[in-house]
């Protein structure tokens, strides 16, 4: 989809704009998932552009805190040569996690647009609702749901491809080792 920003096109709709940036997360996504790694998404928009980019890739990186939430605050924070990403929005795939959330408001990000709810160990709206808390020093605004379906089933399809490739390792683990006896 072809996005003109200005004066006579008019800004685009706020559902149209966060479905717009939700697939660029969710192309991201798909990286993740080329490469093995459970596939989430982000990005981080200032502007009507994107500053920052990342993809769940603790395997590859090996590093437990390589979500894809914070690699894409880090790589704005870069981009922008500033560690509080004042006017900044972050779009995910998925619902974040508690480490996730609170980078969120460490890096004072505007606004949090995520796609699926993760019912397991969201903080967001599943599990808690961190962002709501009073004791915070910034107060991150939320929209949920976008593009939901679109990002649960790229995680869906992931689980089920690695299930049955699990399947079919221990099947093959199974076979019984067939050994020629010496004439
Ligand atoms: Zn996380």
């Amino acid at each position: 989809m072809l996005v003109i920003y200005g004066e006579r096109t008019g800004r685009m709709q706020t559902a149209e704009q966060d479905e717009h940036w939700m697939r660029e997360a969710l192309s991201l996504a798909a990286l993740g998932a080329a490469v093995g790694e459970v596939p989430v998404g982000a990005i981080v928009v200032c502007d009507g552009q994107i500053v920052g980019r990342g993809y769940n890739s603790p395997i590859g990186r090996t590093d437990p805190c390589a979500h894809a939430e914070i690699l894409a605050l880090r790589e704005a924070a870069r981009t922008l040569d500033n560690y509080r990403l004042v006017d900044c929005d972050l779009y995910v795939t998925l619902e974040p996690c508690p480490m996730c959330a609170g980078a969120l408001v460490h890096s004072r990000i505007r606004k949090l647009i995520f796609g699926a709810a993760e019912p397991k160990a969201g903080a967001i709206i599943s599990r808690d609702c961190f962002l709501g808390r009073d004791n915070l020093n910034h107060q991150v605004e939320m929209v949920s749901g976008i593009l939901a379906d679109e990002c649960s089933t790229m995680l869906s399809a992931f689980f089920r491809r690695r299930r049955e490739r699990k399947k079919v390792e221990r099947k093959a683990r199974l076979q019984p080792l067939v050994v020629e006896s010496p004439q």
